[in-house]
């Protein structure tokens, strides 16, 4: 999903390309197009625009794609963040 991105170096999908045989349920189950299906072969095209929902590694029918699913999900570190930052946490609180 182009212009789309999470937090950089905590996505914990991967594909052990050699199991995959090429059934394109991952790249038909992913919301964020983060697979392409070339020569019979997923391929993870756009890693960082992945959110961890799990839907490819619960669809693939061989145990090809490992993904923790929830536990690092990213957006939610990135709202959790937002939201503090907007009630003034991080040791910053409010001055008044
Ligand atoms: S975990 Fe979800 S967003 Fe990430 S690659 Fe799989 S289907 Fe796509
Ligand atoms: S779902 Fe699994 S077997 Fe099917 S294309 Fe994707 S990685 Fe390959």
């Amino acid at each position: 999903m182009k212009g789309f991105r999470y937090l950089k170096n905590v996505v914990t999908l991967t594909l052990r390309q050699e199991d995959c045989v090429g059934c394109n349920k991952c790249q038909e189950v992913c919301p964020h197009q983060v697979f392409e299906i070339r020569e019979r072969k997923a391929h993870i095209v756009d890693l960082h625009a992945c959110l961890e929902c799990g839907a490819c590694a619960t669809n693939c029918p061989v145990a090809a794609i490992s993904v923790d699913a929830g536990v690092g999900c990213a957006i939610g570190l990135i709202n959790e963040w937002l939201q503090e930052r907007k009630a003034g946490g991080f040791g910053g609180g409010f001055l008044s």
